[in-house]
């Protein structure tokens, strides 16, 4: 590629949080031109941004939108995808640089999959596609000499504090976690938690799988075995450390007792243009920002008990192979369990515990063994579910 040529990025989830966060730091740096644009459902808002990016094509999950889709870009000559498959297809076939995946769930692994066996790099904030397939994925990555970049801010931040580091010599690292609403709640009252309480984040402003998520701290632990992919940090080396004001967004510890953090106000816009432009950090006009008026940097252990889901992520990971894949799918279960009214708050942690506890581990060295894995995960979820009600 020509120097100051545009990148060719692809963007699967574009309607979402990352999504639109994603389009607005492309808006405001350039360097991109959009060769596709995927969302799951939401026909007329991926209809406005096709009509606004002109990319080559798009494609949306539900088939059942593929015609309202069509005709709002009629014209266009924009080609349409839908359905289940659509954005492995595209990310298997459609031409670009960059994948930025910002699917929620086992949505987004087959387009991660796709993107780095073609030896394409991968903006990652479906953090999903690294619990189901981690080992996998890193494999690929390294055959093809694919790159994933992290999208997460905790990620990001650790991938900034090992630049120019040896890895030998990292004490730990150490992942900061808001403490989500139910932080200081009594543990008694946390288990009828209302839906209302669990989606009112602290400090970021989220989609509502991974709103839950933090709010039970599964995030964090999904999160972990995030960063033991990306690092290949062994898992007693990562730790994590309440913080609730999200200004510090991790931090590693050197074996001589120095430590190095990353900080900023919570905004995804930065980590997100870290990834697309790593390993330079372009300028950006989003506030202005001095650390005088931060909030006071506090820091705790995480309290025994309170957060049962983040245990089960640790050992998901200390298990290995098909566990974190049957963690991520009876998570996704539990979560929507809860979020259509048919789980209370507390049984999220006790659903997932029961199918992980079931689970017969498997090697998870295929697609295919992983996606059904993650699928068995689910499916008992959802079983456990309707015998509760
Ligand atoms: P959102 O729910 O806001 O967005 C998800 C996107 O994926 C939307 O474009 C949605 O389409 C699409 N989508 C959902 N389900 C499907 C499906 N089955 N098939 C195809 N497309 C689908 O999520 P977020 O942006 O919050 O999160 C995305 C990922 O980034 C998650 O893995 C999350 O953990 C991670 N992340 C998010 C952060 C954030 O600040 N939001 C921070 C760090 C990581 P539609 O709009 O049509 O429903
Ligand atoms: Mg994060």
């Amino acid at each position: 590629m020509k120097e100051n040529q545009n990148r060719r990025i692809a963007v699967f989830g574009a309607t979402g949080s990352i999504g639109t966060q994603t389009l607005d730091v492309i808006n405001q740096l350039g360097g991109f031109d959009i060769t596709v644009l995927t969302a799951g459902s939401k026909w007329q808002s991926l209809a406005e941004l096709a009509l606004k990016w002109k990319p080559r094509c798009v494609a949306i999950g539900d088939p059942s939108k593929k015609n309202e889709l069509k005709n709002a870009i009629f014209g266009s000559g924009i080609k349409v995808y839908a359905g289940k498959d659509a954005d492995a297809h595209v990310a298997e076939s459609e031409e670009y640089d960059l994948c930025l995946n910002g699917l929620v769930g086992v949505a987004g692994l087959m387009p991660s999959y796709h993107a780095l066996s073609r030896g394409i790099d991968l903006a990652l904030a479906n953090k999903e596609s690294l619990v189901l397939a981690g080992d996998l994925l890193n494999s690929i990555a390294k055959k093809t000499n694919s790159k994933i970049l992290p999208v997460d801010s905790e990620h990001s931040a650790i991938l900034q504090c090992l630049q120019g580091e040896q890895k030998s010599e990292v004490r730990r690292l150490i992942l900061t976690a808001s403490g989500g609403p139910f932080r200081k709640w009594p543990l008694e009252k946390i288990r009828n938690a209302t839906k209302e309480a669990a989606l009112n984040h602290p400090t970021w402003s989220m989609g509502p799988k991974i709103t839950i998520d933090s709010a039970t701290l599964m995030n964090k632990g999904l999160e972990i075995i995030e960063a033991y992919h990306l690092f290949k940090i062994p898992i007693e080396k990562i730790d994590v450390r309440i913080h609730p004001v999200s200004v510090v967004h991790s931090m590693v510890e050197f074996v001589d007792g120095s430590f190095k953090a990353q900080l900023g106000v919570p905004d995804m816009r930065i980590p997100i243009e870290h990834a697309l432009f790593f390993p330079t950090h372009r300028e950006m006009k989003l506030r202005d920002d001095d650390p005088a008026d931060w909030p006071p940097l506090e820091f705790s252990k995480v309290e025994d008990g309170r957060y049962p889901c983040l245990d089960l992520a640790y050992k998901a990971l200390s298990i290995g192979g098909t566990a974190t894949a049957v963690l991520n799918g009876a998570d996704e279960a539990a979560v929507a369990g809860f979020l259509n009214g048919r789980l209370k708050f507390g049984e999220i942690s006790e659903t997932i515990e029961k199918t992980l506890d079931t689970h017969n581990v498997a090697e998870a060295d295929n697609i295919e063994e992983i996606k059904s894995a993650d699928s068995w995960g689910r499916d008992y979820t959802e079983t456990l579910i309707s015998e509760l009600r």
